[in-house]
Order: C-alpha cells, then structure tokens, then sequence
C-alpha cells in the first residue's frame, strides 16, 4: 500500500525503492528547482498521512520526509544520502509528519548534537556532573526557603554545556534516566546536610515518568541519606501533565503519598491548563521568568501575575517568581503578594560550599543596602 502511495505521487522521472523497513528512498531527475523539490515532498508527507483502509482495521501512517538536492548539498550518492539523512533527522525532531530540505547549518546542528552526546557519556563515565544550588527566599521575611539544585556539565575539552541545551539531548538519546537517577541520589546527600529548616526542590524530566522506576529510586535516595521525605520538593514541567496517563497520574500520587512537595514549573509559559491545577495536586507554582522580566514594565503581564497569585493562593498553593532580577520586579511582586522569589537579583546558582552566607537570616537585607547605596552613589 505504501509502495503505491508513493508511486503514485512519483513521475516518470523517478525512481522508488525501499530500503529497508520503513526507509524509502526517492531519486527524483530533472527538478528545475528547489521548490519542485518541496511541492514533492509536501505531497509525499500528504499522502503518507492519509490512513490504511485496504485490510480490515484500519492503521494510521504518517511519513517523514528529508531530502537534499544535486549537486549543491552532495556530489556522490552517498554524499547525497548523507545530506538526506541529516535533514530526515531534523524533520524528525520537528515532530515528524513533516519534511525538511537540507540545510548546510543542519550539519553544525547534528555535529554539536553528536558532540554534546559524547559529552554526555563521557560525564557519566567520569563523573563530570555537579549540581549547584540557586536559594529561593520568602519575599516578605527575606528569609531563605529552599534551595533548587541545577544540573552543571563542565566537559575538560568542551567546557560548560548549559543544561538547556544537554537535557534535550540526553531525553533524545536515552541516558536522561541515568542522569536523573544521580541527581536525585546527589540532591537527597546534599539535603542531608543542609539546615534542617531548608528544602531541595529538584527537577524532573517527563520522561523519568515514562520509563524506569522512578517512585522507587526516589523512595531509596531519601531512605539511604536519611532525610524526611517533606523536605524534597520535586518540580516537574507540564510537557509531563501533556501525557495525561494513568500511570503518570498514579506515580504523581505515590510521590504525595510519600510526602514530597510538589511544584509546578515554569508555569505560564507552554500550554499551562488551568486544570492541571486541580487534577493534580500540586503544592506550588513557580511562575515563568517570561512573566517575572516585563512585569514592572507592562501592566497586562502584571494583570495576569497578580490573577497566577490570587489563584494560588486560593488553592492554597505556594508561588514562587522564578527569575528576579531587578528591584522594580521585586517590588511589584511584593505590592501583588507574591510569597517567594528566586533570581540573580538575591543569587545564582552556586556550589554548595558557598550557600553559608544565605543562611543568615539578614542576608537579603544587607545585599540591598549595599545595592542601594551603590545606586545613591551612582
Ligand atoms: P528551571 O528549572 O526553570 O531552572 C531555572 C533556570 O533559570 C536555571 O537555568 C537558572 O540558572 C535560571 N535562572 C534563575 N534565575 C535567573 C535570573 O534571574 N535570570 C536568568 N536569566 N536566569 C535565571 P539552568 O540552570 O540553565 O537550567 C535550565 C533548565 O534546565 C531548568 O529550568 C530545568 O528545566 C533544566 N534542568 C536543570 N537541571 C536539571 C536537572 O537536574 N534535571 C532536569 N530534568 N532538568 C534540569
Ligand atoms: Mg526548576
Ligand atoms: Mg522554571
């Protein structure tokens, strides 16, 4: 059936084969230019969309799509099938159902994503993961709350990999529920000898959820350090809640039932349902830096922090403004009675051996006097 899909959509001037699988390829001769290329390939995805109805039941097919073009993207055919391949991949990653045509900057992106990946195993391998940890404060008492721990990947050739770039990655290529493991071992160590009063939120990727056992590595991280399991708060995205399965349900249940904080993250940004905040049962929200860096400056994005807060509190929810950098936002969030803030405004993400200073209770009131003074003087 696909085989004819695709000869049908195909000219006299082409030639079908299948690879192997579910690989096809396509040589298409005599293209005048590059969006002939595109209007093919648009209709290769289209038609490959349309479900199977010749047997009984009937199945869904969806196809993906790259292409590279002769001879500007590869001289040889192998060359040729190697430019196709990379913009397959990409296409891929785009979600699939779709195509894309190859693009030399395609090249740098899978060669950084081949390089992060090596990375990636050789940090596994060598330990040369870290965590540091950001404070979160009460806004009102200046008074420090928790802290989050953050995922560093300091490779000794490469350098610092952000974790905005790595995580992707380690979700792609599977290795994401061993790093997840260590850092959930890591951040219950490192909670065993924070002040007692203080909490560790750490992050969870969705697909720790999906895949392993997640409930159970948690359970015996804080049973190995010891520490009471209301002390760890967990902070999961709502790529999560997009699954919406029973057993993600269920786990998420299991960890309350433990007695784990929950917090929503980045809330706002993404698909944020309302619902998500009463089929779950979260403990707190952390609103988007998005909404925290125009807050002082636009009073619509003000407007919608201040219903965030509200609606919080309502549900009896703490909320903590993620990404505060400025006093003018600080003071905003106070006037709206937002309860907690983090931010470079009071600290980065630091190593564990230099958290002390935030321990003292006048720490957020002296670092403003220093600034205010600096801003007298200025
Ligand atoms: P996140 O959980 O929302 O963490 C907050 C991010 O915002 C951190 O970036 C933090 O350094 C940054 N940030 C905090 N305050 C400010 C500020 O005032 N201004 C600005 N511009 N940025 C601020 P980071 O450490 O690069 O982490 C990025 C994301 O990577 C995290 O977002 C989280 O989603 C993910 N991530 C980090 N560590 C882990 C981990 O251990 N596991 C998983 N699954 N994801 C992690
Ligand atoms: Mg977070
Ligand atoms: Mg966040």
């Amino acid at each position: 059936d696909i085989a004819a899909r695709l000869t049908r959509v195909c000219d006299v001037n082409c030639d079908v084969a299948r690879l192997g699988g579910d690989e096809f390829v396509i040589v298409q001769y005599g293209l005048k230019n590059r969006s002939q290329a595109e209007d093919l390939a648009a209709q290769l995805v289209s038609v490959l969309r349309k479900p199977s109805t010749d047997i009984k039941s009937t199945v869904e097919t969806a196809g993906t799509v790259g292409t590279a073009l002769y001879p500007q993207d590869g001289r040889t055919p192998s060359d040729l099938m190697k430019s196709a391949d990379t913009a397959l991949y990409v296409a891929k990653n785009a979600g699939r159902a779709c195509y894309r045509i190859f693009k030399p900057e395609y090249d740098h992106k899978l060669q950084r994503r081949r390089l992060v990946e090596t990375c990636l195993r050789r940090a596994l391998q060598q330990g040369n993961f870290t965590l540091n940890y950001q404070p979160i404060f009460n806004l009102e008492t200046k008074v420090i709350s928790s802290v989050e721990a953050l995922l560093r990947l300091n490779d000794p050739d490469v350098g610092p990999i952000s974790p905005a770039e790595f995580i992707p990655v380690a979700e792609e290529v599977g290795v994401i529920e061993e790093i997840g493991d260590w850092v959930i071992a890591e951040s219950c160590r490192s909670l065993a000898i924070l002040p007692k009063h203080l909490r560790l939120a750490l992050n969870l990727s969705s697909i720790q959820f999906t895949r392993g056992d997640l409930v159970g590595t948690i359970m015996r991280a804080i049973a190995d350090a010891e520490i009471d399991p209301r002390r760890l708060e967990l902070e999961i995205t709502e790529s999560l809640l997009l699954k919406d399965s029973d057993d993600i349900q269920e786990k998420i249940q299991r960890l309350k039932a433990i007695g784990c904080t929950l917090a929503l993250d980045d809330f706002g940004s993404g698909y944020s349902s309302l619902s998500y905040l009463w089929r779950y049962p979260f403990d707190k929200i952390k609103i988007d830096r998005e909404f925290i860096t125009p807050i002082s400056s636009n009073a619509d994005v003000q407007g919608i922090v201040e219903i965030i807060v509200d609606l919080a509190k309502k549900l009896k929810m703490v909320v903590v403004a993620e990404g505060v950098e400025t006093y003018d936002q600080e003071l905003v969030l106070a006037e709206i009675g937002c309860e907690q803030v983090q931010g470079f405004l009071y600290s980065k993400p630091v190593p564990m051996s230099e958290l002390a200073p935030f321990f003292l209770r006048s720490f957020i009131g002296s670092t403003h006097q220093v600034a205010l003074q600096k801003s007298k003087s200025a």
